[in-house]
């Protein structure tokens, strides 16, 4: 029987980086994943081919809208989407042979095929082929993820009626792509499909989309995918999904209490992912789980079976990447005696449209519910040179500071690359600092992050430059 220091089940960006950084420390390290290739939701169906495909969409939609008005003229441009799905493909190739290569590296055993807990310290690996395997390890994390959540009276068929893993593969383009769900995951997919063409229609149970986010960016983007052509159902109950052949109808009760029908040839089902523990056998391990089916765990992410954690998806929390990644390091760290910490506070949210949307921290809506006395800080993007540059005028801003020590609280914003430039507010908030600090730090111009540095000098003390 082969045996190891840590068993790491799931491969997905918790799982992966947790073996690596195990391996780092000298523990003897396995990895086991059920799918011939490394990487989980993430890498294969998420994250990585979402936003390749976002991409491959916005160069089109830029083809067709934006290039005359730069000067450069082209003859009607054609999406091909089967090349947009086969470059995409070779994206996800490349960064999970990578993951494999990292593994190898890191002279970590990977296992393909389902683990399952034979008890506390004895994992199964049952292969494609119906072989079975034992491992033997001191230590388990359970790295399992998460799949796509439905309605009960939804069938979802996989071919009209689909989820992400689908609308990655999409054989053409849809002509009236229905969404359910106004969420990261349907807006940025129904941004591919408005981008290349689709009409696009986002039914949502709540009054706002992207309910977990600070309102403004809510209504901020609400706004600017209506004027690129997408079309809001708010306060819409769906109760019913239906197909007929190429058809696809969803009912609904809107908030007039109206029954009302929406038709198309797609409707993609994004109203959340749940934990995924099909299998693993948690029962023999004695592993407890969560009002919610999560994987239950303390704050050192460990479960109610001493020896046995779990990170990412599976567990509580925001069901992202990167905070799967901290949660991986810091239960290896743990393991090798280190006191690591995780600030859950501080793990930025995105959504991918265009413009993008990023924030971190507290919203304004939390604050004020807490009762804190805040002052915000508001910069358009319109007013910056670089966005005139580019013609990424869409979006703002937004810095909330506590009022009397001026800290920075959260920060909040839509424009061209506010993925990227959220990087910049972690750091800042890391480290305690306050608008003021902000303010007074030189940013390069011109550059979308001045838009920081002028919501900082307007929460500070309304006295930003350019406005
Ligand atoms: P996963 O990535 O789900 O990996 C779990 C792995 O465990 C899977 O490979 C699975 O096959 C394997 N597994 C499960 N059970 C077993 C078993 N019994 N034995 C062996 N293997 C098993 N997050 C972001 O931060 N940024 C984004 O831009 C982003 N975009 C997304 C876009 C889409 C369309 C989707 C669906 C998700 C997106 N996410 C994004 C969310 C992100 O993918 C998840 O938060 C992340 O993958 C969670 O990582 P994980 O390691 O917990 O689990």
């Amino acid at each position: 029987m082969s045996q190891f220091d840590v068993t790491v089940i799931g491969s997905g960006p918790g799982g992966y980086v947790a073996a690596i950084r195990a391996a780092q420390l000298g523990f003897k390290t396995a990895i086991i994943e059920k799918y011939p290739t490394m990487g989980g939701t993430c890498l294969n169906v998420g994250c990585i081919p979402s936003k390749a495909l976002l991409d491959s969409s916005e160069h089109y939609h830029n083809a067709v809208h934006s290039f005359a008005n730069h000067g450069i003229l082209v003859d009607a441009p054609k999406a091909d989407i089967a090349r947009m799905v086969e470059r995409k493909n070779e994206v996800v190739d490349q960064i999970t042979t990578g993951i494999q290569f990292l593994m190898d590296k890191n002279k970590i055993t990977v296992y393909q095929g389902v683990g399952s807990f034979e008890d506390a310290t004895h994992v199964k690996v049952t292969k494609e082929d119906g072989s079975s395997e034992v491992l033997e390890s001191k230590y388990v994390i359970i790295a399992t993820g998460s799949k796509p959540s439905s309605l009960p009276f939804i069938n979802i068929d996989k071919e009209r009626i689909i989820t992400s893993t689908e609308a990655l593969n999409l054989k053409e383009i849809p002509k009236k792509f229905l969404v359910i769900g106004g969420g990261v995951i349907g807006l940025e997919l129904g941004s591919v499909m408005l981008r290349l063409g689709s009409e696009v229609t986002v039914i949502e149970y709540m009054d706002k989309i992207i309910p977990g986010m600070d309102g403004a960016l809510s209504k901020e983007l609400q706004k600017v995918l209506k004027k690129q052509g997408m079309t809001f159902e708010l306060s819409t109950a769906v109760s019913a999904v239906e197909r007929n052949g190429d058809t696809v109808k969803v009912t609904a009760k809107n908030k007039k209490g109206e029954e009302v029908s929406f038709e198309g040839d797609y409707v993609l089902v994004s109203v959340g992912r749940k934990p995924y523990t099909d299998g693993l056998g948690l029962e023999k391990a004695g592993v407890d789980l969560d009002e919610r089916g999560r994987v239950k765990v303390n704050e050192h992410l460990q479960t109610n079976v001493q020896n046995i954690y779990a990170i990412g998806d599976v567990i509580q929390g925001a069901m992202l990447a990167h905070k799967a990644s901290e949660e991986g390091v810091l239960v290896a760290e743990q393991l090798a005696g280190q006191k690591p910490h995780i600030n859950y506070n501080l793990i930025p949210g995105v959504v991918y449209t265009w413009p993008e949307v990023a924030g971190v921290g507290k919203t304004e809506e939390q604050l004020k519910a807490e009762g804190t006395a805040i002052k915000v800080g508001n910069f358009p993007m319109r007013a910056l040179g670089r966005s005139r540059a580019s013609g990424d005028i869409d979006g703002f801003i937004k810095i909330i500071a506590d009022e009397k020590t001026d800290e920075v609280l959260g920060v909040h914003m839509i424009g061209a690359r506010a993925a990227d430039m959220i990087a910049a507010a972690v750091t800042a908030m890391e480290f305690r600092a306050s608008a003021e600090d902000i303010a007074r730090m030189s940013h390069a111009h011109p550059t979308f992050a001045e838009a920081i540095k002028e919501a900082a000098l307007d929460a500070t003390g309304k006295i930003a430059i350019h406005m």
